[in-house]
């Protein structure tokens, strides 16, 4: 890969992979008077920004901690987040004309509900800074070399090596590859000696099949408030049915925690106890049927479906102990075994990635190669839904940025 020329360069660094991490760092980079390249696939940076939280990016979280965020080193994580935390992120933003809202759960989207806004703000920064972004430019190799690394692309058909002394690798994870996801940074990673840890979709939704699907299926484009939990974790958002399985906002956050084989519980009524529902009700009206009682706690189409597990026809004055026992179970214990998740075509994040062994926590360098820098996606922090993943991908860029 080395065999063309080496070409100098002027660059402080190169940066591989134009996307939120690699845009925050070239510009902190220009900030303190550093000149990089960024070296991105796709024809335009920040395509995943473009794309998220329904193209109005869900740039932060206000209630952003460590705890939010996993990894083989749950503990890596927290020196980038000392130096670059989420009123960093806040007020980076608003320094630059962006104000956020506050959506659920402190999810924080550009007031403008425009993602344009923030990929604008960092390519027009990285022009005024005049750190260089060229698209079309498929990294295909890092060898070290004398003095740094040389960085073998492919840029408008033409195959170019650069010489860099520092070079960080932004790339990416694996999710959605026609929008320019690769594998580069993990096989490169490997190919230098350094470990990985095993990746797999995240934030994913999960897929049923068997005898189970056909009412799945029945039930799709309806959502429910669950809180949905396995034996590590629980979340309480909603949940919905599709044609294949399960998605919405509580099974992407356990899917994160999922592992093939493993079974995961719905409680449909968290906030209520279905029994004492029923045993109050019965007082009022014993002739009401389940059915009609859970109608009013679920769309009418849900209660139907129930009836397939619960006699959902007999009046609450008639139901017995068994019955009760069996709704208890039914709303409140739901076990679900998915078959699998839908995969990286819809993943939103990559679980896993380079090991945080291999890096410095303080400055995302490899320790075993100076020079070399890891941050965003491709590394081994993966943030739950709500913001959290961009958190990381901005102040893992800022940290990579101090030291290049
Ligand atoms: C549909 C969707 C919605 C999302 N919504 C949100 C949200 O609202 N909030 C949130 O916090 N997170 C969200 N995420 C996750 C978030 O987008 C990622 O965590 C984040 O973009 C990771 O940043 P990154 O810079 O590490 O990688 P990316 O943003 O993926 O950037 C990597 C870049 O590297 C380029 N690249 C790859 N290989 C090479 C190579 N060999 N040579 C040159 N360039 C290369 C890619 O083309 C890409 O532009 C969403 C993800 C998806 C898929």
């Amino acid at each position: 890969m080395t065999a063309n020329l080496i070409k100098q360069t002027h660059f402080d660094a190169i940066i591989i992979g134009g996307g939120a991490c690699g845009l925050m760092c070239a510009v902190q980079a220009g900030f303190l008077g550093k000149r990089t390249l960024i070296l991105e696939k796709t024809e335009k940076p920040g395509a995943k920004i473009l794309i998220s939280g329904g193209g109005r990016c869900n740039y932060t979280n206000m209630y952003a901690t460590d705890m939010q965020f996993i990894s083989a080193n749950p503990h890596f994580c927290k020196s980038a987040f000392s130096q670059w935390s989420v009123e960093d992120t806040v007020i980076f933003f608003e320094t630059y004309g962006i104000e956020g809202k506050e959506k659920t759960l402190g999810q924080l989207f550009p007031v403008s509900d425009s993602a344009k806004d923030i990929v604008n703000l960092f390519t027009g920064l990285c022009r005024e800074l005049e750190q260089e972004i060229w698209c079309n430019a498929e990294v295909k190799a890092i060898d070290q070399v004398m003095g740094g690394f040389a960085i073998t692309f492919e840029r408008d058909g033409r195959e170019e090596t650069l010489h860099t002394p520092k070079v960080v690798i932004a790339s990416g994870g694996l999710p959605i590859a026609k929008m320019g996801a690769t594998d580069f940074g993990l096989r490169t990673a490997r190919k230098l000696g350094l470990r990985v840890t095993e990746t797999a979709p995240a934030l994913v939704p999960l897929t049923i099949t068997g005898k189970d699907q056909e009412w799945y299926e029945q039930l799709s484009g309806n959502s429910i408030f669950c809180r949905v939990s396995n034996d590590q974790i629980s979340f309480e958002e909603n949940i919905l049915f599709t044609h294949w399985g399960l998605s919405g906002p509580a099974i992407l956050q356990i899917s994160s925690y999922w592992r093939p084989g493993q079974w995961i519980e719905l409680d449909m009524l968290p906030h209520q106890n279905v029994l004492e529902l029923i045993e109050a009700e019965r007082l009022q009206n014993g002739k009401r049927p389940l059915g009609g009682l859970l109608a009013s706690l679920y769309t009418r189409k849900f209660a139907e479906a129930l009836a397939k597990y619960l006699p959902i026809e007999k009046n609450l004055a008639t139901l017995n102990k068994q019955d009760m026992e069996n709704i208890n179970n039914l709303i409140h214990h739901f076990k679900v075994k998915p078959a699998g998740d839908k995969g990286y075509d819809k993943a939103e994040v990559m679980r896993g990635g380079v090991s945080t062994d291999e890096l410095s926590s303080k400055t995302l360098e490899s320790k075993k190669i100076p020079g070399l820098y890891f941050g965003g996606e491709c590394v081994d922090v993966t943030g739950w839904l709500g913001g959290y993943n961009f958190q990381w991908a901005w102040a893992s860029g800022f940290v990579i940025a101090q030291g290049i």
